[in-house]
């Protein structure tokens, strides 16, 4: 990429509690920096620039919908810790996405790293499991980026593809298109279904220490109970 990548800061008021990075002064010389009006997401601004979205899924793509068909945007997001669940949480979360118009939505390719805290199933101790996860998703327009106008579904929307309409991502009333739910499923997908810690396991802590510890504890009192008890029952 020929051009230099500008960053935008974001206002933290979405997730609160979240530090946010700080963001890096040197790629900010760009002039048009920062968005200094207090708006607490990144507009899209300018074909072939790298938007960079701190501690916040969403972004403003009304100038990408404004462009031909065709048109993409650069965008790099950086996410400290990142929800997945009740239990889960997604740490260094970073992703690198090109978005593409087309006719009635943008397309998301996207490349998605970081890690989650875990349990292992062997040991039962919690370990970081990286995760390292590309997906392509659609989100769909919902109100025309011009005249504010509703956009009607497709003509040819039978009763199946109603579900799918319920399923699918849409850019919102104020073209708002939020990262957010689709990362949280593929990072969820990219996670192990019987996660361990890796080559170094002990295993189970049970079956380690019973195999070579000394015969003590209650198992072993026992045993030598039943010893004890042996001669004079047999006899
Ligand atoms: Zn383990």
């Amino acid at each position: 990429m020929d051009s230099l990548p500008y960053t935008v800061t974001v206002t933290p008021g979405v997730t609160p509690g979240v530090f946010v990075y700080a963001v890096p002064v040197a790629i900010c010389t760009q002039g048009r920096g920062t968005n200094g009006n207090g708006t607490s997401n990144a507009m899209a601004h300018d074909e072939g620039r790298v938007v960079d979205l701190q501690d916040d899924t969403r972004l403003n793509v009304a100038s990408l919908l404004m462009e031909p068909v065709g048109s993409t945007r650069d965008v790099e997001l950086a996410l400290p810790e990142f929800a997945l669940d009740d239990e889960l949480v997604a740490r260094n979360v970073e992703m690198q996405a090109r978005l593409t118009r087309l006719q009635d939505q943008i397309l998301v390719s996207a490349h998605a790293t970081g890690h989650v805290q875990l349990e292992c199933v062997r040991c039962l101790e919690p370990y970081d499991q990286p995760f390292d996860q590309e997906f392509t998703e659609q989100f769909f327009q919902t109100v025309d980026v011009r005249s504010g106008a509703e956009l009607a579904p497709k003509a040819s929307t039978g009763a199946e593809e109603d579900d799918d309409e319920d399923l699918r991502f849409s850019i919102d009333e104020s073209h708002q298109l939020d990262f957010g739910e689709s990362l949280r499923q593929w990072i969820l997908l990219a996670l192990p279904m019987r996660p361990t810690c890796g080559d170094a396991c002990p295993g189970p802590s049970i079956t380690a220490t019973d195999e070579n510890a000394p015969a003590s504890g209650s198992f072993a009192d026992l045993a030598r109970l039943l010893d004890d008890m042996d001669p004079d029952t047999s006899a």
